[in-house]
């Protein structure tokens, strides 16, 4: 009965970081009757004004909704506050644009959502719950996994605060506190990659009579090979716009003149929708940001430390899956608090061993989806393997799902997304070889039968 007692137990959770996965993460533990303190080294982000260098909105799709089901703010989030994005709009360099559909069969969609309106409302949330406490302008400098102690420094007034707890979430990004320490535990794996393409953000805003310049229920890309602009609607009709390009490439454009020939020739189009004026004091009033993708494995330490979101699988921003992955893994450690019945040292274990192979993939996709966004969505080739995909997804829906419908409508685990994928190019590669073969000897026997 005393073990029984033990597992009931009410724990004291604290979440470092209250960015979008660390607020998440405190109401599903609130909901399962814990104790959580957050603590975030920023002020309360319904205080501040945007800060920059972090992407503005987001494309939240089907594992992100889940999680914010579960915590009954979907409806909120994609009825009131999400602007659907049902196809990708695809700019070419003399203007022109065509779409295509992420879903011809079912007409599923992504949505946009404001960074900061999404962590305002999971904030507020918590406001509701008595179990969960709030300190802003916390910032972990040290945290002990043998007693589950943690110091702060408070920002203000730059006093250090030691508390402890019987559990430690880290979800404080991907350069994260209590990641930096777990790297000093025995069989603790980590590695990052920096890519070589930085990012900044520009902005298209609303026309003068205040609605969109573009039509809004799309993902507009400008692929051009080595770089591309993306563009997401906000809800007051302005569009945020990214530029993803090789740092060199940024560098290069040291001047107001280069910057209008540079988009004067490859994103022609956009340069009244942004204004040239406005064009050139974004572009030089801000500097491009760095991308990291980070592995690392295990995601705990005993029953005291956990990782999760960027904190335990940054990746780069291009299959629009980070803060995805960040909440489909508050809503694994949920089934597996269920699961466990609350015993958080199984809880931890099985979590480490179920995610991490579905963050590498994660990983890894979105690796290559930058190459498809920048380039491939130019060729030929891979419109036509697209066809073929959408053709046999609309035949065959529940066999032949393809990878991009996998990974952002279904929740198929990611890493089964990509052994899916592998299986269906294996197919595809054999009924090619059989159908050149069949091709072949039907020719071989023609020409022997008239020669
Ligand atoms: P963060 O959002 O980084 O939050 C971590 C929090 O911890 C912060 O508030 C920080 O202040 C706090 N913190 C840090 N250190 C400490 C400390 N020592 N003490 C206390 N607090 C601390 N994902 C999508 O799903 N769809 C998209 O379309 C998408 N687009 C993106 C575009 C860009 C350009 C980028 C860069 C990312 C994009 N992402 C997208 C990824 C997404 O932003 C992240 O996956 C998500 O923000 C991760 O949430 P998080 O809470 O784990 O980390």
């Amino acid at each position: 009965s005393n073990q029984l007692g033990d597992a009931k137990k009410k724990l004291n959770v604290a979440i470092v970081g209250g960015g979008l996965v660390g607020s998440l993460e405190a109401l599903y533990l609130a909901k399962r009757g814990h104790r959580v303190s957050l603590y975030e080294y920023r002020d309360d982000i319904r205080n501040t004004p945007l800060a920059r260098g972090r992407s503005i909105n987001l494309a939240l799709s089907i594992r992100g909704r889940r999680a914010l089901k579960d915590v009954g703010l979907e409806d909120l989030m994609i009825n009131q506050h999400g602007i659907p994005m049902r196809a990708r709009m695809i700019h070419r360099p003399d203007g022109t644009t065509y779409a295509m559909p992420y879903d011809p069969r079912t007409n599923q969609c992504i949505y946009s959502v404001g960074r900061n309106y999404l962590n305002s409302i999971l904030l507020k949330e918590s406001e509701n719950l008595d179990n969960v406490e709030r300190y802003f302008n916390h910032k972990l400098v040290k945290s002990n996994f043998k007693d589950g102690s943690l110091t702060f420094m408070k920002m203000d007034t730059k006093e250090s605060l030691q508390v402890n707890a019987d559990l430690i979430i880290g979800a404080d990004g991907a350069f994260s506190t209590v990641r930096k320490e777990m790297m000093k535990q025995p069989l603790f794996n980590f590695s990052q990659q920096y890519i070589e393409h930085g990012y900044l953000e520009l902005c298209i805003p609303a026309d003068k009579d205040g609605g969109f310049q573009m039509p809004p229920n799309y993902l507009h890309i400008w692929p051009r090979g080595n770089f591309m602009m993306i563009a997401l609607p906000n809800q007051d009709c302005s569009w945020t716009v990214t530029l993803f390009m090789p740092f060199k490439n940024f560098k290069e454009i040291n001047s107001e003149g280069k910057l209008l020939d540079f988009f004067k020739k490859y994103f022609q189009d956009s340069i009244p929708l942004i204004g040239e004026k406005k064009l050139i004091e974004d572009f030089f009033g801000g500097s491009p940001s760095a991308l990291v993708a980070v592995k690392c494995r295990p995601y705990h330490v005993c029953d005291k430390a956990l990782l999760i979101g960027d904190a335990a699988h940054a990746v780069v921003p291009f299959y629009g899956q980070g803060m995805n992955a960040g909440f489909e893994d508050c809503t694994v450690l949920d089934n597996l608090f269920q699961k466990y019945d609350d015993d958080v040292a199984s809880v931890l274990e099985e979590f480490s061993n179920a995610r991490w192979r579905d963050a590498f993939a994660v990983s890894d996709l979105a690796m290559y989806n930058y190459i498809e966004m920048r380039d491939l969505v130019n060729r030929p080739s891979y419109r036509l393997r697209k066809s073929v995909d959408d053709f046999l997804y609309w035949l065959l829906p529940d066999i032949w799902v393809p990878l991009y419908n996998s990974v952002t409508f279904s929740t198929m685990p990611y890493d089964q997304c990509v052994r899916n994928r592998q299986w269906q190019n294996k197919v595809l590669a054999i009924s090619i070889l059989c159908l050149g073969m069949f091709l072949f000897i039907i020719l071989f026997y023609y020409r022997r039968s008239y020669a």
